[in-house]
């Protein structure tokens, strides 16, 4: 018996009834991006392992558990990304473009790999819409990218809400540091082996576990909010302002935005402001975080460039497809019937107008149909909005017929796309009512 294949677990096809609500995040994140100037890189799938090691850190459960690494055939140790910051922090060092005019913004998408238990809105591969800026430590690269990030998921129609904290510069966090692992050290042997681990390398990501026993046990400690030094709270405070969280609820720019004080993130090289923007629909469950990012001041430096600050996040397609609607521009399918030669000059002019009349056409040409019937069968089955008929009948009168398969009417048009085009239009926002 033939063999039955299945995709790899924790990957997942895209099929084409999903991929135009895909494109529809793309292009919103695209939009909003390009409005602020971000351009596109496109950085290499997988790269040299230590990149990883050394940028999102070896206390990290992405390095420690997630990575996809593998020997290449000449003995070099290969890595899959796991996220585009670190892939893109190298680019930007290899390339010079620390010598290019400040800030460099940029963005990219693509796949990441992470090796996780596959569940609703968790994948192994999963896409990231990724964005940075390289050179700048303003506060107006966190300000802006939260106002961008409002306006793709209000153009999306989302419901969620931003939660931001500031885990302080590298004083405040070492201050913190010492705290918290003198406040740990009594309970160390009740808590999870994984938070064992970061009690030595890192503990502030302890902050971040998800055992609800360690939580408990960390619930009743200090917050690094408390820690930080004036430099590092006047930062947060000025972010804040800008953002509008000190004005009345209600004249407020963005509503649905908070401070979470146990907020941390799951990669080594944050500093100072870090945010997440969570779903609120339950459809997401433990998976409701659709954007995270923040403040990496050192990235650039730890990976032997030159002194950058730097400020990036990421966003999971998947998770974002899992909450957003039916996609309410709709392309409108239209089939050719017809067994004239010339059918092939209309099929091509009606490209470039439909272009110029702003309207998203489908189209496919049936030449030569053998059962005339039976495509009627076909088109209905498709769900296709109108066939258009040229066939010898219409060639003789000069015509198309357009038949509107909601409305049943058939139609005869004079035999131009423009005229084609036109009754198309009208047709179809008179059955969009
Ligand atoms: P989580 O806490 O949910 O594991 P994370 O902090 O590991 O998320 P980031 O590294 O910040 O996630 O990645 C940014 C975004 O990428 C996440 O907010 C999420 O939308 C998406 N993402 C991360 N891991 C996955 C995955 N395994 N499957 C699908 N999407 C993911
Ligand atoms: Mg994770």
């Amino acid at each position: 018996m033939q063999m039955k294949y299945q995709s790899p677990r924790g990957t997942q096809d895209v099929l084409p009834k999903d991929s135009k609500a895909w494109q529809r995040i793309i292009t919103a994140a695209k939009e909003a991006l390009e409005f602020y100037s971000f351009k596109e890189i496109i950085v290499p799938i997988f790269e040299y392992t230590e990149l990883f090691q050394r940028s999102v850190g070896e206390s990290s459960d992405i390095v420690n558990k997630e990575m996809y690494t593998f020997m290449d055939r000449s003995e070099r140790s290969i890595t899959l990304r796991p996220e585009l910051t670190a892939g893109i922090a190298r680019a930007y060092i290899e390339n010079g473009l620390h010598r290019e005019p400040k800030p460099i913004k940029l963005w990219s998408y693509g796949p990441a790999f992470r090796y996780e238990r596959p569940q609703v809105g968790r994948y192994r591969q999963f896409f990231q819409i990724s964005a940075e800026v390289l050179g700048s430590n303003s506060i107006a690269c966190e300000v802006e990218s939260v106002f961008a990030l409002t306006k793709i998921f209000n153009n999306l129609n989302l419901d969620y809400r931003i939660e931001i904290n500031s885990l302080g510069d590298d004083a405040s966090r070492r201050a913190y540091k010492e705290y918290f692992q003198k406040y740990t050290k009594g309970f160390l042997n009740d808590l999870c082996d994984d938070c064992k681990k970061r009690y030595e390398q890192n503990p502030l990501r302890m902050l971040d576990c998800k055992v609800v026993a360690d939580q408990e046990i960390f619930a009743g400690a200090k917050k690094p909010l408390e820690f930080l030094t004036d430099e590092s709270n006047k930062r947060f405070e000025g972010i804040k302002s800008l953002l509008g969280l000190y004005k009345e609820k209600d004249c407020r720019e963005i509503k649905n935005i908070v401070t979470n004080p146990n907020l941390v993130r799951g990669l080594d090289y944050y500093n100072d402001f870090v945010f997440e923007i969570k779903s609120t629909s339950e459809i997401l469950k433990g998976q409701s975080t659709i954007c995270g990012g923040g403040r990496y001041d050192n990235l650039v430096e730890s990976l032997g460039g030159p002194q950058s600050p730097g400020f990036g996040w990421a966003m999971g397609i998947e998770r974002l497809m899992l909450v957003v609607g039916e996609c309410s521009k709709k392309n409108i399918s239209v089939m050719f019937l017809s067994n004239q030669e010339d059918i092939f000059n209309y099929s091509n002019q009606l490209y470039d107008l439909t272009k110029e009349k702003d309207l998203n056409v489908n189209l496919e040409v049936i030449y030569n149909p053998s059962n005339i019937s039976k495509q009627l069968d076909a088109a209905l089955k498709k769900n296709v909005d109108f066939i258009i008929f040229y066939l010898d009948n219409e060639k003789e009168k000069n015509v198309f017929k357009i038949k509107n398969l909601q409305t049943r009417e058939e139609i005869e048009c004079m035999k131009d796309s423009s005229s084609m085009v036109d009754l198309l239009k009208s047709e179809y926002n008179k059955t969009k009512k």
